[in-house]
C-alpha cells in the first residue's frame, strides 16, 4: 500500500518491530492554523493530491490537529552524547513520527510533526517550536536537498496561531519532515542502554532493512551494517565540508543511521574560509567546529559501535578489534571523499598523488586572505573562460594566489580537457547559491514579524537552483560585510 490513492496511507513498520522505543501520542491542538509555506514538488514526490494536501484538511493534518485514518502517531525514545556528554533520555520532546509513507517510487519514509506539543520526553520544555527556527529547517534543508547533499526534507511549516514562550513571545509553528528514517547513532544508545543485545538486534535488522540491505547477508550484519553507517556518514560529513556547511550541534542523537543530514538547529554555511568556524551560541569550546566535524563523526561512530559489541562477537576483545577496524575505515572513506569532492571543486579529471597539497595550499590561501569559501571556486572557473565577475573576483596581484592559479593550471593541463569542459564541469558541483546568513536571517525576521513571507519565497527561488546563475539573486552569493560581532545562530527552540 502507499499513496496511490493521492493520500496518506501510513505504515508502522518501526513501530511495529520495535515498541520499547516509542510511545503512542497525540499532538496539541492548534488554535488557528494557517499555512506559512507547503512544498509542492516534495508532496508530489511522496504521490500526495496537490488540490487535497494543500486544502484545509492537509492543513490540519500538518499541523497536527487531525489523525489521518490508520495512523498512530508515536514520539520516538532516544539517548544522545550532547556535546560529548552522556543523556540517558532525550527522546521525541516535541515531536511526534505520524507514521511511514511508501511513495510512488517504492521509497519508505517517515512523516514527522516538530513543534506538536509536549510528549513523555519532553523534560522542562514545552513542546512547541516557534516559526522562525521552523522556517529555518525548511530552508537549510531544502537549500542542502538542491545541492545534492543527502538530508531530510521539509513538507511544510503551518502557523499554530499560537504564542510559544521564548526570551519574548513568538508566534509558534510546525515543521512537517519527511525522512529516510529517524533512526539514529541515539536510538541505538538507548536501546543498548534500557534493554540489551536482544533490543539492539532487533534495531539492527530493521536498520538494516530500511537502509543498508546488502548487510543482511553478511557473515556479521551487525559489523556489515557499522560499516555501511561509516560510509554513509563519511561520504555525507565530506559533502558537507566541500559546501562549506557547518551542522552547529554533532550530538549522537542529531546522527542518522541513513546517512541523511538531520536536525537543523545553529547550522550555518561558512562564508570566509576558516576551519575554526563556529557559529552556534552554546559551542563554546569550538567542539563542532567546520574543521572538527570529520573527527566528530567518527567519535558518534565509535558509540555507535559501543551499543553494537555484544553482536559483532562473543569475545568482547575480539569484537573491539573489529569495530576498531570500521572505525578506522571511516578515517579513510573520509578522505577519499572529501578528496574525490575537492578535485571535483577544482574540475580535476583524474587523480594524483600530489593535488592533496594543491588542494591545502589553496585553502590556506582563502583562510590567511579571508576570501569567502564558496564565490572563490566560482571565481576559478571564471578566470579559465574569461567571464567577468568583479564582484567575486580573486585577489590576482597577490604573489602567492597568482602563483597558485599557475600550478592550478599546470595541473588542468594535465587533465587534457579544454577550458570550456573544465568550467562546465567545475560550475556543476560548485554552488554560487547558499543560504547566506543574512539573507536567512532577513527573510526569517519578515516571515516571523511582519508575517512577510515574500522574502522567503524569494530566498527558497534562489537555493532551489544553486548551481545556475540568475538575475536576482545576487544577496545569496555574496557574504555580508563583516561586521563588529561575529554572527551567531542559536538552537532550533
Ligand atoms: P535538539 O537540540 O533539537 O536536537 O533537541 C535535543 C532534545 O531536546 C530532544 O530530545 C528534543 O526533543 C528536546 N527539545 C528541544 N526543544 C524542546 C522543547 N521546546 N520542548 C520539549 N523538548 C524539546
Ligand atoms: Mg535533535
Amino acid at each position: 500500500m502507499g499513496t496511490g490513492s493521492g493520500w496518506f496511507v501510513f505504515e508502522n513498520s518501526y513501530a511495529e518491530a520495535l515498541p520499547e522505543l516509542c510511545t503512542p501520542w497525540s499532538a496539541a491542538s492548534a488554535p488557528a492554523p494557517r499555512w506559512l509555506v507547503l512544498n509542492e514538488p516534495l508532496a508530489a514526490q511522496l504521490g500526495l493530491d496537490p488540490g487535497r494536501i494543500g486544502s484545509d484538511e492537509g492543513l490540519a493534518v500538518l499541523v497536527g490537529n487531525r489523525v489521518p485514518e490508520g495512523a498512530t502517531p508515536v514520539a520516538l525514545a532516544y539517548s544522545g552524547h550532547q556535546f560529548g556528554g552522556y543523556s540517558p533520555r532525550l527522546g521525541d520532546g516535541r515531536a511526534l513520527l505520524v507514521g511511514e509513507i511508501v511513495g510512488p517510487d517504492g521509497a519508505r519514509r517517515d512523516l514527522h510533526l516538530k513543534g506538536s506539543g509536549r510528549t513523555p520526553f519532553a523534560r522542562g520544555g514545552d513542546g512547541k517550536a516557534a516559526v522562525g527556527p521552523m522556517l529555518r529547517e525548511y530552508v537549510i534543508s531544502e537549500a542542502m536537498y538542491a545541492l545534492g547533499i543527502p538530508t531530510t526534507r521539509s513538507l511544510a511549516v503551518t502557523a499554530t496561531g499560537e504564542r510559544v514562550a521564548r526570551e519574548s513571545p513568538l508566534p509558534g509553528a510546525v515543521l512537517a519532515r519527511v525522512a529516510a528514517s529517524h533512526i539514529r547513532v541515539g536510538t541505538f544508545q538507548y536501546a543498548a542502554a534500557t534493554s540489551g543485545p536482544e533490543l539492539v538486534g532487533r534495531l539492527v535488522a530493521h536498520a538494516i532493512e530500511r537502509h543498508h540491505p546488502e548487510a543482511a547477508a553478511a557473515p556479521v550484519p551487525a559489523l556489515a551494517l557499522l560499516e555501511a553507517v561509516c560510509t554513509a556518514q563519511a561520504q555525507l560529513i565530506a559533502r558537507w565540508m566541500a559546501v562549506g556547511f557547518i551542522h552547529g550541534v554533532m550530538n549522537t542523537d542529531n546522527m542518522t543511521i541513513s546517512g541523511e543530514t538531520i536536525d537543523y538547529g545553529p547550522c550555518a554555511f561558512m562564508d570566509r574560509y576558516d576551519p575554526a568556524t563556529v557559529f552556534s551560541s552554546i559551542d563554546h569550546g569550538g567542539r563542532y567546529a567546520f574543521g572538527n566535524q570529520p573527527a566528530i563523526g567518527q567519535w558518534n561512530l565509535a558509540r555507535l559501535a559501543e551499543t553494537l559489541l555484544p553482536l559483532l562477537d562473543a569475545d568482547t576483545d575480539r569484537a573491539v578489534e573489529a569495530a576498531t577496524g570500521v572505525l578506522t575505515a571511516y578515517g579513510t572513506s573520509y578522505d577519499r571523499a572529501w578528496l574525490d569532492a575537492m578535485r571535483a571543486k577544482l574540475g580535476l579529471r583524474t587523480a594524483l598523488d600530489s593535488d592533496r597539497g594543491l588542494i591545502e595550499r589553496l585553502l590556506s590561501e582563502l583562510q590567511s586572505r579571508q576570501l569567502d569559501y564558496t564565490s572563490a571556486f566560482r571565481a576559478l572557473a571564471d578566470l579559465l573562460v574569461g567571464r567577468d565577475r568583479p564582484e567575486r573576483s580573486l585577489p590576482l596581484d597577490a604573489p602567492d594566489l597568482s602563483a597558485w592559479i599557475a600550478e592550478w593550471q599546470i595541473r588542468l593541463s594535465a587533465d587534457g580537457r579544454d577550458a570550456a569542459t573544465v568550467a562546465a564541469a567545475m560550475d556543476a558541483v560548485n554552488p554560487v547559491y547558499i543560504p547566506r546568513n543574512h539573507a536567512v536571517e532577513a527573510a526569517l525576521a519578515a516571515a516571523t514579524n511582519e508575517s512577510d513571507l515574500r522574502p522567503l519565497h524569494r530566498l527558497l527561488a534562489g537555493l532551489a537552483a544553486p548551481f545556475t546563475e540568475r538575475p536576482g539573486f545576487d544577496d545569496l552569493a555574496t557574504p555580508a560585510p563583516l561586521g563588529p560581532v561575529p554572527y551567531r545562530t542559536f538552537c532550533g527552540t
